[in-house]
């Protein structure tokens, strides 16, 4: 009876653990189905032969097109949760069209519900895909939750000079216009990003307010769409620059969304000049969010040098090669001239206006191979950068988050609402003055990226306003973020973040190549040299010279405050290290010198003062046994050193450096920071307080060799009800 007591309790255990970590989350992400609804030859069935673009595998035209359809429903249903499935009924027609104006594609919810179970509001309409979402259950299970028509009149020569959709899925989009984008847009649209007021008269289908309204504000009134008579609703929805949003998640969250672009005048005296800012390029927006969020942080930083021709609208004969150009404004295309700086090298650009009108224009347009930031400034101070070209002129560009663009002063986003009315379009979308522009502009600005979450974009905190249930971290651009602020304490750089976020975007629509790529995503980062040069050599050091006596009565070697605290030193002292910024490599190499010297004069760090005896104690520490020449080169780099505290620093890395004490402790590090990383907490930090689910992992990966995909650890962790609540539900 004992033993099966014992062995019960055992398995009981077992199951606490499994269902503590194993559970994959239980409010499930969405899943998203396109209805072809087009007829035999058109639409998506247009047989037209057609070459894979962009990871676009398809081989017709329209498969083409069904392929970018469901890589963007893919995203919302990666982000939102719904245990109902979403039919989006697709169709494709000629929607109209002129050379300079015309309908992308357009989407709506089919079905508006109210009073259904767990309505949060009563009387009050929502979309049926929210509906549903809510409820738990099909409302209407016979029809599609959304319809959405696509203009095939887009890409021929009468309409908009002949621009093309652009069906890759990379936001390498050229000069096309980037469909993906677009459907997100509209797929928004239909997930409840909409009013269903009449503009016409204000009035609201049978007198019921949609959720949408609740959070439509007029500043002038103070009141919300849903207080409103329908005649105050029609006067709002002309009432420019008043109509803001105030739900609370898109508030928040668009402290580290929206900001001002600035040119930051380095030398040769320090000023702040404003500018007028585009991003022209899914790059350099990619860069933006990567760096921006919630600082103040350079894009890039450089001399300036002016261009020939001052306007850059020939090919640029100046040296501006790593420089930032000073170019005119006029004559041709903003894209054009930066296109040419950067053609010649330049690594910015400013562009100064030609008119000393205080009203200074957004620049516009849109070319995806234009890779360097850009940014536009006043006649006066343009003027003033050329006065200091002689002395030394050298700035950065930035985008600034602790000035958001396009809110009130509450930080309320502000809406379209243009007087007259744009029908179809006012109210139902962010203004165009935010800055960085939003997915959910009224107009396609093609430099939005294929991120719906913060840092990139405010459309998903739109719709958890109103409902919706959701996680950024189903958002690759969230996700990959995340990784570098967990395990790397920083923000990305450039080019780390687009190799990653191309890794996982590569596998296109296979759902299942893309949660593969994640998690190996999210492992790279603890295998990465520069976490093993910071966070797991900590690890190392503290077994190497405590074992386990600074976390007594655990079996592990290191609590994680402690943790944090001395990884940070190592990456801030006396250096602070911007990884792929300047000497880094050898600015880390000093702090890590540093430490190392400091760490051996802790209090019970062994001090035996001869070198074989002090080697052996930290080799016996690690629980290893190292070869002859692992203990040869300790006790020669304690003796190198001059014996001393420094000939201890030098031996504890030369102990930690070897591929003895690295490979027995790999397993043990890595499992820890799955804790440290993933959940922010001490293995024990959780009921009951003890180490069993660490010890569960530890067996698991011991037993799998050290083979985290086989051990399923990484993917247990990031699927985790735990994990996943720390962004969302
Ligand atoms: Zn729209």
């Amino acid at each position: 009876m004992i033993k099966k007591f014992f062995l019960t309790k055992f398995v009981a255990a077992f199951f606490a653990i499994a269902l503590f970590i194993l559970a994959s989350h239980s409010a499930r992400a969405a899943t998203i189905v396109i209805q072809n609804n087009d007829q035999p030859n058109v639409g998506f069935n247009d047989p037209t032969a057609v070459s894979p673009v962009g990871n676009n595998t398809g081989t017709t035209l329209g498969q083409q097109r069904l392929n970018a359809f469901q890589f963007a429903a893919n995203i919302w249903g990666a982000t939102l949760n719904s245990s109902v499935t979403i039919t989006i009924q697709a169709s494709w027609a000629s929607l109209g069209c002129t050379a300079t104006s015309g309908t992308l594609g357009a989407a709506g919810t089919v079905a508006l519900f109210g009073n259904f179970p767990n309505a949060p509001q009563a009387n009050t309409w929502y979309p049926g895909a929210l509906a549903n979402a809510l409820a738990g259950s099909d409302r209407n299970p016979n029809s599609p939750e959304i319809k959405a028509q696509f203009n095939t009149d887009v890409g021929q020569s009468t309409c908009l000079g002949g621009t093309p959709f652009y069906l890759g899925l990379d936001n390498n989009f050229g000069s096309g216009i980037d469909l993906v984008s677009v459907l997100m847009h509209e797929f928004a649209h239909g997930l409840g990003f909409e009013s269903f007021y009449n503009p016409t008269d204000g009035s609201e289908p049978q007198n019921m307010p949609g959720i949408f309204d609740f959070f439509l504000q007029d500043n002038s009134t103070g009141k919300t769409w849903n207080n409103m008579t329908n005649a105050e609703r029609v006067t709002s929805s002309t009432n420019t620059g008043n109509l803001v949003w105030i739900g609370s998640r898109s508030v928040n969250e668009g402290r580290n969304v929206l900001g001002t672009a600035r040119v930051v005048v380095n030398a040769p005296s320090s000023a702040t000049i404003n500018a007028s800012g585009e991003a022209y390029s899914p790059d350099i927006r990619a860069r933006q969010l990567a760096l921006n969020a919630g600082a103040t942080t350079a894009q890039v930083s450089g001399s300036v040098a002016t261009t020939s021709p001052a306007d850059a609208c020939a090919t640029v004969s100046s040296t501006v090669s790593g420089k930032i150009a000073l170019i005119d404004r006029g004559t041709c295309n903003f894209t054009v001239k930066v296109k040419n700086a950067q053609n010649a090298g330049a690594i910015g650009a400013v562009i100064a206006n030609i008119s000393s009108s205080t009203n200074m224009p957004i620049m516009g347009g849109a070319d995806s191979t234009v890779a360097i930031p850009a940014v536009l400034i006043s006649f006066n101070d343009g003027n003033t950068l050329k006065g200091q070209l002689g002395s030394g002129l050298n700035v950065s560009l930035v985008t600034d988050a602790s000035a958001p663009t396009g809110t009130d002063a509450q930080g309320h986003p502000r809406m379209y609402a243009p007087n007259p009315l744009d029908q179809g379009s006012s109210v139902s979308h962010w203004d165009d003055v935010e800055f960085p522009d939003l997915l959910m502009e009224w107009a396609n600005t093609n430099d939005t990226v294929h991120s719906v979450a913060v840092p990139a974009d405010l459309t998903l905190a739109q719709l958890r306003d109103i409902g919706w249930q959701g996680n950024p971290i189903g958002d690759n651009a969230f996700f990959v973020r995340q990784q570098y602020l967990d395990f790397l304490n920083r923000q990305p750089d450039a080019s780390g973040y687009q190799f990653w976020t191309n890794n996982i975007f590569n596998c296109g629509i296979d759902q299942q190549c893309v949660e593969v790529h994640r998690i190996n995503a999210s492992a790279a980062f603890f295998l990465s040299i520069e976490f093993q040069d910071t966070g797991n050599l900590v690890y190392k050091m503290y077994k190497a010279g405590f074992n386990t006596s600074k976390a007594p009565g655990t079996p592990v070697a290191i609590r994680r405050a402690d943790f944090l605290q001395d990884s940070q030193t190592i990456q801030n002292s006396p250096n602070k290290i911007i990884v792929g910024q300047g000497n880094w490599q050898a600015n880390l190499e000093a702090n890590k010198q540093a430490f190392a010297l400091s760490f051996v004069q802790r209090a019970g760090f062994p001090s035996q003062s001869d070198a074989a005896s002090f080697v052996g104690n930290l080799f016996a520490n690690a629980g290893v046994t190292p070869t002859t020449a692992e203990t040869n080169a300790a006790i020669n780099a304690f003796n190198a050193a001059g014996g001393g505290n420094p000939g201890r620093a030098a031996a504890l890395r030369s102990v930690c450096d070897s591929a003895s004490v690295t490979g027995a402790l790999r397993n043990e590090a890595f499992v820890l920071m799955q804790y440290f990383g993933y959940l922010q907490r001490d293995p024990d930090a959780q009921t009951p307080a003890d180490y069993s689910g660490y010890n569960f992992w530890l067996a698991k990966l011991n037993g799998a060799g050290g083979d985290f995909i086989q051990a399923e650890m990484v993917k247990a962790f990031l699927n985790s009800d735990e994990y996943r609540h720390r962004f969302g539900s």
